[in-house]
Order: C-alpha cells, then sequence, then structure tokens
C-alpha cells in the first residue's frame, strides 16, 4: 500500500477519519450512517491507506489539537441568545478539517485532487504554522429550538461538507453544532 501522506510504501493501518478520541466524547452517537452505501453500522468510519508512523506520529497533533478545541467549545450546552467567543489557532483549524476532508473523501473514493504536494506536507508538518492562503473556514453557532429528538436528525453535533472545492481554493463550512437534547 501506498501511505495516503507520505507516499511511502508501507502496510495500512486504520486511520479514523475523525480521531475516535472525538468521537468518544459523544458516546450516545455510537452509530455510522453511510448514507451513500445505505448502510448503518456500529463501526467508527475508518480508512485504511495509512502507514503507522503517518497516522500515529506525524499527523496525530492535528487529532490532539481538534480534541482539545472540540471538548472545550462543543460539548457546552448552549441557549438562543448565547453569545459565544472562540479562541483558535486559525492554521490548526484548517489543519483539522482538511484532513477529514482528505480522508472522508479518499474513503468515499472521491477526487482528491486539491491535495497535492503542499496541501500534504502542510499537514505532515507541525512546524508549519503559516496559514493556507486558498483554504477558507467559515464557522459558526447554532443551536437547535426544534423539538424534534436528536436521534431522529442523526449526530449533528460534528458535521461538515465541502461545498466547493477546485483545484486552486477550497472553501470548507465547519458545521460544529452545539445540539441541545437532555
Ligand atoms: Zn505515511
Amino acid at each position: 500500500m501506498i501511505c495516503a501522506y507520505c507516499g511511502k510504501e508501507a502496510k495500512g493501518t486504520k486511520e479514523h477519519i475523525i480521531s475516535c478520541g472525538i468521537l468518544d466524547l459523544f458516546p450516545e452517537c455510537f452509530v455510522t450512517i453511510d448514507s451513500e452505501r445505505i448502510k448503518v453500522h456500529q463501526g467508527d468510519p475508518i480508512v485504511k491507506d495509512v502507514c503507522a508512523d503517518c497516522n500515529n506520529n506525524r499527523i496525530s497533533y492535528i487529532d490532539s489539537y481538534a480534541k482539545a478545541f472540540i471538548e472545550k467549545y462543543f460539548l457546552k450546552k448552549y441557549l438562543k441568545d448565547d453569545e459565544l467567543n472562540i479562541e483558535y489557532d486559525y492554521t490548526m483549524i484548517q489543519k483539522m478539517c482538511l484532513k477529514y476532508a482528505f480522508n472522508d473523501l479518499r474513503s468515499r473514493k472521491k477526487d482528491i485532487s486539491f491535495f497535492n504536494d503542499t496541501i500534504i506536507n502542510f499537514l505532515l508538518n507541525q512546524t508549519e504554522t503559516e496559514a493556507l492562503r486558498n483554504v477558507t473556514i467559515l464557522a459558526g453557532l447554532a443551536v437547535n429550538t426544534s423539538p424534534v429528538p436528536d436521534s431522529f436528525l442523526g449526530n449533528l453535533k460534528l458535521r461538515w461538507s465541502l461545498k466547493f472545492l477546485t483545484n486552486m481554493y477550497c472553501h470548507i463550512f465547519l458545521d460544529l453544532t452545539a445540539y441541545n437534547y437532555y
């Protein structure tokens, strides 16, 4: 197998599309709904084309940041009129979104041509702290006020989608939604 990150020939390991540390923050969301393959399964969504070194060492700093960020802001109960100030590292948020998007697109065998050497090196190098100019992140806080139960909607606490991805520019809409069902 050729590693999707470093490009070296190596044995593939199981790389979580969203790290299990983050998934574990939402124990009530234990089912994966794969609408493309029309399947529901209990295992976490994974890809198997990442070498052990990349998975465990080189890109794990992104998951560490992502977990701390999500744990800090998205497990709280927010009310309709709440205002939220978020401290964030824009470069790390870019890396987090790009990594998830890259993993997700590979798992669905979609076009990954956007993820060229520049983007991959950006993800692999923790010391690369300058934000990419061709990647935009838009984010917001959404509070659900509907009476519809959580299970009916699926896990809307952590979502992302690539609405616009070209060979040159990537606009990611990060929809980290805090829903209140207790
Ligand atoms: Zn690798």
